[in-house]
């Protein structure tokens, strides 16, 4: 006994010595200074000292958090997902819908790329999400080189972009003002899992900072991912690691690698175009269509506001106002401003305009909400008497939220400090800047 308790506290002690992250170099992703970030223990952040971006982010527990968060978030997904969701009653008719029934309603009405929509948003990244983070973690706890480990670790991070729990709770709330004046509505338990299952993704997604886990990946399979800066080397701007300009992909994290992204602007232009073109199609067309035996309701997304809004609905009229109108014009806008800025002159100091970037990238993934909407409305009518339909604009619609989702991809952002640089010192700056300062 005396034995076990003794490797316990060795494996204990072993693992808080090696979650530290080394004193090392690393240019940021969003401004591109060159940053000294010194040596950071559990719960150390490392911030970069011009644009402010939190570039290198320690735990405070490390090791066993994640595996808690992603445990715990897999035992409530296994209920959120076999549990009722919500129950309508309209006309005598009632519909008992479980998150897996509203997919298989969709499947059966023939809309079946809302079903996958649903599918990979909801439910097929989060748990593919958890279950990874559960094996790397898992991996990392045992200091133990799991087959496909640094795959795995790629799979995971990048797969944090595309969970939208979140979306698809508020979803429900807007969709449940618009079923309660029709319907009798009943929440299940699911629904009350879901905010929970949200906040429990997001906390797992957070304890999970990808530099300090592909430190610790690349310890345990035997060679340190940090190398030291130099003219030949390129600091990866995602996984922040410098590597040989001579590697086309990340040796650490697989993504290209550049000092700065490969025709940025003309390809987040064309993105841009492209998404505000569409945008046209999206409000002309019909979003949804809904029919009963006294009416058929034929909407395009601004008149669906109006009616809403007449009809007493303000919060949910303003709620869909926010989503389908302003959310992608006010992108669209930005998005127009930081091109402009990277191959003009930008109207705000580059850090303003560094703001806008992250404040734009961030919140394009609420525009589905109007997707979701019209998801849960389908399969709550789907009845001969009550039936909702999306109409063309709905797939315009998701169209325009992705083409303006890759045109911020596609934006570096630091092409506007360069532009800022090049116009105080009248030349164009390559690369990095020449001083280096510490990280705050
Ligand atoms: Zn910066
Ligand atoms: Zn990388």
């Amino acid at each position: 006994m005396k034995t076990v308790y003794a490797y316990r506290r060795w494996r204990r002690a072993s693992l808080q010595e090696h979650a530290a992250l080394p004193a090392h170099t690393l240019d940021c992703p969003e401004c591109g200074k060159r940053v000294n970030v010194p040596r950071l223990l559990q719960g150390h952040t490392a911030n970069c000292p011009r644009c402010g971006h939190m570039l290198v982010r320690v735990e405070g527990n490390p090791f066993w958090a994640p595996l808690a968060y992603a445990s715990a978030s897999l035992i409530v997904m296994a209920f959120a997902y076999t549990m009722m969701y919500v129950t309508v009653s309209l006309a005598g008719v009632t519909s008992i819908l479980t998150l897996p029934e509203m997919m298989r309603q969709l499947i059966v009405q023939d809309f079946g790329f809302l079903a996958e929509v649903m599918f990979v948003l909801t439910f097929g990244s989060p748990l593919l999400f958890l279950l990874l983070g559960i094996y790397v973690y898992t991996a990392l706890v045992w200091e133990k080189p799991f087959p496909g480990l640094l795959y795995a670790t790629r799979v995971l991070v990048r797969l944090r972009h595309v969970i939208m729990v979140d979306v698809f709770f508020i979803s429900t709330l807007v969709a449940y003002i618009k079923l309660d004046t029709v319907s009798v509505v009943v929440f299940g338990e699911a629904f009350y899992l879901m905010p929970v299952l949200a906040v429990l993704l997001l906390r797992t997604s957070v304890s999970m900072p990808q530099h300090w886990v592909y430190y610790q990946i690349h310890r345990i399979l035997g060679h340190s991912a940090v190398q030291t800066a130099s003219d030949n080397r390129i600091c990866c701007s995602r996984c922040l690691y410098f590597r040989d300009e001579s590697e086309d992909d990340c040796g650490v994290c697989g993504v290209d690698l550049y000092r700065r992204r490969p025709k940025s602007l003309s390809l987040s232009l064309a993105f841009l175009i492209a998404a505000f073109l569409l945008y046209f199609p999206a409000n002309f067309f019909p979003i949804m269509i809904s029919s009963n035996p006294t009416a058929l309701e034929i909407n395009t997304i601004l008149n669906g506001i109006v009616y809403m809004w007449e009809d007493g609905d303000r919060l949910i009229a303003v709620i869909i106002f926010s989503a389908s109108v302003v959310v992608p014009v006010a992108k669209i806008a930005a998005m127009l401003v930081l091109i402009w800025s990277a191959y003009f002159s930008p109207p705000l100091p580059a850090a303003k305009m560094t703001l806008m970037y992250r404040i734009t990238e961030s919140i394009g993934r609420w525009s589905m909400i109007d997707i979701f909407v019209i998801i849960i409305l389908m399969s709550a009518f789907h009845t001969h008497t009550a039936r909702v339909v999306p109409g063309e604009a709905s797939v315009y619609f998701c169209l325009v939220v992705v083409l303006t989702m890759l045109s911020a991809y596609f934006f570096d952002p630091r092409l506007i400090w360069d532009k800022q640089k090049s116009l105080q010192t009248g030349r164009q700056q390559a690369g990095h800047d020449a001083d280096t300062e510490q990280a705050v």
